[in-house]
């Protein structure tokens, strides 16, 4: 019984060891479908069992804030609080309270442009379905979009809505949290090279081995096309667009940022792209800019040392930050 069990245990570690001697260094990827999105991780790893294992680390990392800040999972946290923070206040764990402190922060600072409150009119349109609200129920929900209707209870850990109607939804910084998590366990296992991707958020771990990493901003109204290419390293980038998730219906582009003023769509711009250290707040930030409108949105981000800026207003217009003005793109990589 006892041999029965070792046997296997050793044979699998004397080929694995073997293995590992033999397969050479090399970048490793993976695509999967989290979060209503595309997640891709690549890395360089010199140990393919062990690059491929930090790959479903990282992939089970994301499923797990999905379930955790999912609107439309039934059993997730976040449709806990949405169901009953209108009645009571309800209990959170400490990563949601941090993430959604963090959102309330990002409200002040950009005057509620960020507005995790949106919800409460946001979760009547359906993009998929073309479904948007109408004027009646935007005139009745738009009082419960205020981010200043939130209560969080830090010793008690529990949030609460001063309106009854408020909903929330973490789709304007989760996915970058998301991203920030993935390289958190790329460093951790030692891995030196690597970007982290979730839809429109990307990371970069080092570089890509010597050279930068080049991303791409995309042409918002042609899908094989880029606007730009930046080179990138050690450093996050998140872009938001009006063309991921949207309808038309009578000349109107309904897609998914919402102005918290309004409850509609925002309709002066067509993408903003923001660079910085990590990527909870470039995502934070490219939905705030984009509702924000080009000279507020690049005025926060000029005011804002570590963080740069490229938007593209309904005019096809393309306008940078002032850290891009001073620094051709292609010189930034050797600049940080
Ligand atoms: P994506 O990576 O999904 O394209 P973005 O960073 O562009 O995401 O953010 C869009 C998402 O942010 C929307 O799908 C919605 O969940 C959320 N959102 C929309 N408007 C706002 C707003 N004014 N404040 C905060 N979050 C918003
Ligand atoms: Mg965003």
């Amino acid at each position: 019984m006892h041999l029965k069990q070792t046997f296997p245990g050793v044979f699998i570690f004397l080929v694995s060891t073997l293995w590992a001697s033999v397969a050479p260094a090399q970048w490793l990827n993976d695509e999967q479908a989290i979060m209503g999105t595309s997640v891709r991780v690549e890395l360089w790893s010199d140990n393919k069992t062990e690059g491929r294992l930090v790959i479903a680390q990282v992939m089970a990392e994301m499923r797990r804030i999905d379930r955790l800040m999912s609107p439309f999972k039934a059993d997730s946290a976040l449709t806990k609080i949405n169901n009953f923070a209108g009645s009571r206040p309800v209990k959170i764990g400490q990563e949601l309270m941090n993430l959604i402190d963090k959102s309330l922060s990002i409200s002040k600072k950009t005057k509620g442009a960020f507005d995790i409150t949106f919800a409460s009119a946001g979760f009547m349109y359906d993009f998929r379905q073309k479904k948007h609200p109408s004027k009646a129920s935007l005139k009745q929900l738009l009082p419960s979009i205020n981010y200043r209707h939130i209560q969080l209870n830090r010793s008690k850990q529990t949030i609460f809505f001063k309106d009854k109607n408020v909903k929330i939804d973490l789709g304007g910084i989760a996915k970058g949290y998301a991203v920030d998590l993935g390289i958190a366990i790329l460093k951790k296992n030692n891995i030196q090279y690597g970007i982290v991707t979730a839809g429109g958020d990307s990371r970069i771990l080092g570089d890509r081995k010597g050279r930068p990493w080049f991303v791409g901003i995309r042409d918002p109204r042609n899908r094989q096309g880029l606007v730009a290419k930046l080179p990138m390293r050690n450093e996050a980038i998140s872009t938001s667009g009006d063309y991921e998730r949207f309808f038309e219906e009578n000349g109107v582009r309904y897609h998914h940022i919402i102005s918290p003023k309004t409850g509609k769509s925002v309709g002066y711009m067509r993408s903003a792209t923001v660079l910085g250290p990590d990527a909870t707040t470039t995502d934070a930030l490219s939905t705030s800019v984009f509702v924000l409108g080009a000279r507020k949105g690049l005025n926060l981000i000029n005011n804002m040392p570590k963080f740069e800026a490229v938007i593209i207003d309904n005019q096809g217009t393309m306008m940078y930050s002032n850290g891009f003005e001073n620094l051709p793109p292609t010189d930034r990589s050797g600049a940080k």
